[in-house]
This record gives C-alpha cells, structure tokens and sequence, in this order.
C-alpha cells in the first residue's frame, strides 16, 4: 500500500541496508500487522570497529574544511530528505506505526535541524580573552571533538538521528550512528540520502543490529569515539554512561520523562483539552515529552474531565498508512503488556476508566484511548513513563501542593503548565524542576530552541546554539613573546 515513489525508496533502502559483507541479517515487521518488511545486516563488534576506523580516517579533512564548505553538503542532504519526505514518511509509517501525518511531521522536523545547524555551524565562534600581561594573548579556541558515536531510539527513528548527526557534521565531527532495531529502515534511508548529498566517505556510517549490546560496547570503549550521543531510556543511558567512564568521554544524554500536566482554576479548559490531546496521543504516548500526569485543580477537574473525554471519544485508532488514523499500533507486544500492567495497577488501586483500559478490540497492537480519573501518587502509572494512548487525570487544591507533586519524581524533561494568571506562570514556571516547561502551550519543538532534561531525564541539551557547543572542545591558546 505504499506509493510508487515509497516503493522505490523502500527497495533502495533494503538493497543498501542488506550489505554483501555482511551475513547475518534480522528481520523488520510493520507494527500495524506483524507483516515482513525486510531484512537488514546485523551487524556485531567488527563492523562496529570499521565504522570508526572509517569516521577516524575522514574526521581530519571533514573537521579541516570550512563551515561552509561543510554546510553546502548539510544543505543538499536536506533538499534530498525534502525531495523524497513522502516516501520516508511512508517507510516511517511502515516499521514504526505512527499515522502518515506525523511521520511526514517528523521528516520535515527532522530535516529543518540540518539547515539549521549547516548555518548555526558558521557561527562557532571563539573568543579573545583580554590580556593578563602586555606581552600575552589569550584566545579561546572552538573545535570539534572528534568521532561521535550515536545510540538511537524507535520512537522517533529519522528526526532523532537528524538531530544528532547535522549538530555533529556541522562542528566538523564524524559520527557512527546505531538505529534502534525496531526502525533501522529510516536510518539507512537517511544514509543513502547523505551519500547521494556527497559527504566524504566515513563521514557518516550506519551500524544495524539486532543486539544493541555488542555494537554499543565497541562504541563506548573505544578511545577513538570522544562522545556518545544517546536517546532512549534511563536504564538504558546509566548503563551507557558507566560504559563511558573508562574512557572519559563526553556525554549527550535524552533519557526517559514523567511529564506533568497542570491545569490550574482560571485555565482556558478548551485549549487545555486540545493541548492534552496534542501532547498525549501524538505517536500514540510514545514520546519522551508526551503528557504523563493531568494535575487538574478541583474547581475544573469536571468541567475538563468532561470534555477531554468528549474529544476522546471517537479517535480513530487504526494501521498508520490508513488515511483518517490518528492513533497507531505500539511498537511492540512488551509495549503493549506494560501499558495493560500499569492500566490494571491503577485501576485495581481504585482508579476508574472513563474510557478504554483495555487493548483495542482490532487486536494486535493497538491499545484503546484510556481516560482514567482519580488516579493517585501510589500507584505504578504515576511513577512509571506510560508510553501508550492512556491519560491519567490527578485532582489538587494549591498550588503548593501541585509544584510538590509534580516534582516527586527522578525525572525533568518537559512539564505543561496551563494558567491566565500572570504571577503563577512565574512562581510555578521557575519552581517546577524540569529543563522544559511550556506554558499555554504544547512545546513544539523547533531547531533553534535547546531540547532536554534535568536529573535523570538527561544531560546536554540538542538543538540550538547550546546543542551545537555539546559537539565541541574549547581549547585556550596562549601566546607569549609579543
Ligand atoms: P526504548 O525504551 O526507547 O526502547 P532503549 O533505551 O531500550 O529505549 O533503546 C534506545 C536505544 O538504545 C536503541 O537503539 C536500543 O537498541 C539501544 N539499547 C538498548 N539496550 C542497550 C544496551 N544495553 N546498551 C546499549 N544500547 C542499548
């Protein structure tokens, strides 16, 4: 059901995907039906080796070329992810589940971070230090750090490797990216795209693998690989930077969220609900920022109650590639238990589901839009990221009380905050321990403004000028005798 252009694209990506020195290879299915897409190289720790031989080979002459020179190339790999966005966004749709719109979102989303950056990248600046002596000069040197290595997750499997790599490319490092092994199929289309832009050979290299163990143990031990970029879970990012420790390297990490979602008394309820619904159901919860935690103030829990279970009641949950869906399949049948699991706890607890709470009657891997209320702080739901299409409503009094609330947690990515009153948008906008907070809004996020959390939600932050300066070393430069 794909178009002809996607079909075309998808055939080029499983060519290139499946390498003739590669013989092992793994299997990738559509969410939406369990169906056989293809099968890409699997890829352990020898491949893993050359991949950063190759990206140590390049990284001198790319690093020594101009940003400019550099972000025509950047500039022409966007133009071709622009050029082939709808065949993408299908094969996105293919081995991820998402509706065809978000995916074609996300591969816009993803592309406006390499222009960006191809710019953001002329703008390295240094500094000059004023002197300590007459006959001293002080100059602060900005370069790029080397081979970086890059873990990647499912959930959003083109716009997450964009984001690492255009930042990384742009400062004059080279990069070995890992997919993760649900999606890979996006990751070597966006290969093919970079070769067919012209980037050196070893530039940019793809890793495939079934395993994420092998490949990333070469990655995060090796002393050529100066850093590693990693989005996925919090498990997952602790065992990675302990990995790191030997070999000292820097660090990006995009780690797990508990994101809260607070309605106070005097909110405009009609843009909160739309806001709700944007922020949970988008990738069907399966994002790191997605609403975690509805806090509604008691004033308006039933008014809001209300109306988002109006606006829930008819989302069309279906295959991605089916023109009216809005909600997907998860991404695999433990998403699928994890999110039942937690739904029960709630509900055993003495939650109630306004809607769903159970799997989809299509079957397979869609879950029903759940809207459970009187949720509470003891149960698993509220300390666990869901993941799934499942909207968890708390009631509160203070506003004391909420900041408290929404803070009891170990993560700090992105919290909502949806107020009229001019005061509390400060009060609880600084008291609230997260590294985004969006107010009256739903946090889009956009390539100049810096993504990222706080505690164990993470450390560095991607886009923007600051998710560019992560990609280098500053070097002071003293000069004498003059
Ligand atoms: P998610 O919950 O999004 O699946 P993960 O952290 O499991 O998050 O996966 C994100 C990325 O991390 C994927 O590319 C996956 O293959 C990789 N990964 C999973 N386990 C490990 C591990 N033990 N070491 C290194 N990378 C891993």
């Amino acid at each position: 059901d794909l178009s002809p252009a996607g079909n075309a694209l998808l055939a080029r990506t499983l060519a290139y995907g499946k390498r003739a020195d590669v013989a092992a290879t793994f299997a990738v299915h559509n969410p939406a039906d369990g169906s056989f897409i293809g099968d890409v190289a699997d890829m352990g720790a020898p491949e893993t080796q050359r991949a950063i031989d190759a990206a140590k080979a390049a990284f001198p002459a790319w690093a020594a070329r101009t940003a400019r020179e550099r972000a025509d190339i950047l500039r022409a790999w966007f133009r071709l992810i622009l050029e082939n966005q709808e065949a993408l966004a299908e094969i996105l749709t293919l081995e991820q589940g998402k509706p065809r719109a978000e995916a074609l979102g996300e591969i816009v989303f993803g592309a406006n971070f390499i222009e960006w950056f191809a710019e953001e990248g002329k703008r390295l600046y240094g500094d000059i230090v004023p002197t300590h002596a007459p006959d001293k000069r002080c100059l602060v040197l900005k370069q790029p750090i080397g081979v970086v290595g890059a873990i990647t997750p499912w959930n959003f499997p083109s716009s997450m490797i964009t984001r690492k790599v255009s930042p990384a490319l742009a400062a004059g490092c080279t990069i070995v990216v890992k997919p993760a092994e649900d999606t890979p199929l996006s990751a070597i289309a966006l290969q093919l795209l970079a070769e067919e832009a012209g980037f050196p050979e070893g530039v940019m290299n793809i890793v495939t693998a079934k395993r994420a163990e092998a490949v990333a143990g070469v990655l995060t031990a090796s002393p050529d690989v100066r850093k590693l970029s990693f989005t996925g879970s919090t498990r997952v990012g602790k065992i990675l930077m302990r990995q790191c420790a030997d070999t000292v390297k820097k660090l990006s990490l995009e780690l797990g969220g508990n994101s809260p979602f607070i309605v106070f008394d005097d909110a405009d309820l009609d843009a909160a609900v739309a806001g709700a619904m944007a922020t949970k159901f988008r990738n069907a919860g399966q994002a790191c920022v997605a609403t975690n935690r509805i806090y509604v103030q008691s004033g308006v829990r039933a008014a809001f109650v209300e109306k988002l279970r109006a606006a829930m009641e008819d989302l069309p949950v279906g295959p991605g590639l089916e023109a009216d869906t809005r909600i997907g399949p998860l991404i695999n049948p433990a998403a699928v238990a994890k999110v039942q699991e937690l739904v029960g706890d709630a509900l055993g607890k003495g939650a109630e589901a306004v809607l769903g709470g159970t799997p989809h009657p299509r079957g397979g891997l869609f879950f029903a839009p759940t809207l459970l209320v009187d949720v509470r702080a003891d149960m698993a739901i509220a300390s666990t990221e869901i993941f799934g299409p499942v909207a968890a409503v708390y009631g509160f009094e203070t506003e004391a009380e909420v900041i408290a609330a929404a803070n009891d947690t170990p993560y700090g990515l992105a919290a909502f905050l949806w107020t009229r009153d001019i005061g509390r948008v400060f009060r609880v906008g600084e008291a609230l321990e997260y590294g985004m907070v969006a107010v009256n809004e739903t946090l889009t996020s956009n390539p100049a403004t810096p993504f990222g959390g706080v505690k164990e939600s993470g450390l560095g932050r991607e886009g923007s000028r600051y998710g560019l300066e992560d990609f280098v070393e500053i070097k002071y430069l003293a000069l004498g005798g003059i």
